[in-house]
């Protein structure tokens, strides 16, 4: 059902070496990008005609508008089931209290009397929120994209997600609710690279967006990619990855279970245990056989596990473990390990770290606070998940005085000689009479 990586007995390969030992998932974005480049170029080109069309060719539905009408949000909300809308409600809570704390304040640096920098953090003006639609639907993902970015200030939020058949076209309830909910009513029903260049380039129905986030399959993904640049975008975020760092102290009933809640995402998806315990890996395996047996979505878990990305990786101990979850970059690692705290602590590549037996990954993915939209395919060495800082750009304003100025002059024109661009000293230069530069300089 899982492959085994046996990496005890001889000292672990450096860096890259280490990582071409680890499992990943096949998720070839630029092969895909051939396959996006023409649909995103229609929507350029047609607007709304072409997301009607990709609507019928990649959802299976007519629709005959893109924006979503705001009755259609409110009855969504309206016919919510009370139980989801309160567990909605108490996400959102939990997400505002983490992504308030995150708002970065201004800060103005004297550098010297006269002299100052002020860096100054500006929410973008207008984001694009893409919530996947395909094989699950994530209402959850409408959370973690609004409230940073309703934190950061940002004034214009639009969402889109595919249109679903069997709503009629419109995107799935649950999501429509959860935009009602956080008081977002711009809504459109585009899913796939359509909805990416429907953000980037805009129609007759939709403004363009400065930003797009938010997680999806290889078609948004590539599409990102491709028109990065027109649009800021957040960090790829692929299918999912749990890896799991366990001792002999863990639980495998508790380790199988986490890694089947990921594994259940998407047959791409990655779930990785880490552990320097034969024992526990022999347990896994056969907890995992049980579980999954029982699972509603036995297939597409089945075939999760069984794929190149998932493995169970034998090491010798704690620190061998450590240096293979920091080669692998998980976007969700779960520590289940005595003395978990302390072993977290010293975790250095991660998207988001799930610490002791109460942390599974998906609390986060719901309602710890902690956002879920996370760097997959190991960005998470030079990358962050969503946060409000995703959403706000910092400008340095530099404010000095003739003095301040003045007083820093010929280190200036030195600079700029040693550039060979003169221009540039000279600009300087022209705010002194010759006198007084030459006093400056001695
Ligand atoms: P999706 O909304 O990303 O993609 C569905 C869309 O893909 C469809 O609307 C369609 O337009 C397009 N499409 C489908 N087949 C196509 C084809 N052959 N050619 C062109 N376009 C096509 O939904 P999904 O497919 O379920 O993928 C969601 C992904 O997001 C999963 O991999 C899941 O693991 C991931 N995810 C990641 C995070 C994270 O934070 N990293 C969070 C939630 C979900």
């Amino acid at each position: 059902m899982i492959s085994r990586i046996d990496l005890r007995g001889d000292a672990l390969p450096e860096g890259g070496a280490l990582r071409d030992l680890l499992p990943r998932a096949e998720f070839d974005v630029e092969a895909a990008l051939e396959k996006v480049r023409p649909i995103c170029e229609d929507v350029r080109h047609r607007g709304t005609a072409a997301l009607i069309d990709c609507a019928r060719r990649f959802d299976g539905v007519e629709i005959e508008r893109v924006r979503v009408p705001d009755e259609a949000l409110g009855r969504a909300l309206a016919e919510l089931d009370p139980a989801v809308r309160a567990a909605l409600e108490e996400s959102i809570r939990r997400a505002r209290l983490v992504h308030r704390e995150q708002r970065r304040t201004d800060t103005t640096t004297k550098v010297v009397p006269g002299g100052t920098v002020t860096e100054r953090w500006v929410p973008v003006e207008r984001v694009g929120l893409y919530v996947p639609g395909g094989l699950a639907v994530y209402p959850s993902s409408v959370v973690m994209n609004v409230v940073p970015a309703q934190e950061a200030g940002v004034e214009g939020v639009a969402v889109t997600s595919p249109p679903q058949k069997e709503f009629g076209g419109l995107p799935h309830p649950t999501i429509l609710a959860a935009c009602a909910l956080l008081g977002v009513d711009e809504v459109y029903a585009a899913g796939g690279a359509q909805a990416i260049a429907m953000f980037a380039y805009g129609t007759d129905e939709c403004r363009p967006v400065n930003l797009v986030t938010g997680p999806g399959n290889i078609f948004v993904a590539s599409a990102k990619r491709l028109l990065k640049g027109r649009i800021g975008i957040d960090a790829e975020a692929g299918p999912t990855e749990i890896a799991v760092l366990a001792d002999a102290t863990a639980d495998p009933r508790h380790v199988a279970s986490d890694l089947i809640s990921q594994a259940e995402h998407d047959t791409l998806a990655a779930a990785v245990l880490v552990t320097d315990s034969a024992e526990l890996a022999e347990a896994v395996e056969a907890e995992l056989k049980t579980q999954v047996a029982a699972a509603k979505h036995v297939e597409r878990i089945t075939e999760a596990l069984a794929g190149r990305q998932s493995a169970i990786v034998l090491v010798d101990g704690l620190d061998a473990g450590l240096t293979v979850v920091d080669a692998y970059g998980a976007e969700h690692l779960e520590i289940q390990t005595a003395d978990a705290s302390a072993v977290a602590a010293r975790v250095r590549n991660a998207g988001a770290v799930f610490v002791g037996p109460y942390a599974p990954v998906s609390l986060g993915d719901y309602c710890a606070g902690s956002n879920h939209v996370l760097p997959t395919g190991g960005c998470a060495c030079h990358s962050s998940g969503l946060s409000v800082q995703s959403f706000l750009r910092g400008i340095h304003v530099v404010d000095y005085s003739r003095d301040a100025l003045a007083e820093v002059a010929h280190h200036v024109v030195t600079l700029a000689e040693a550039e060979d661009l003169p221009a540039h000293g000279a600009a300087v230069l022209a705010r002194f009479p010759e006198g007084e530069r030459e006093d400056r300089n001695d």
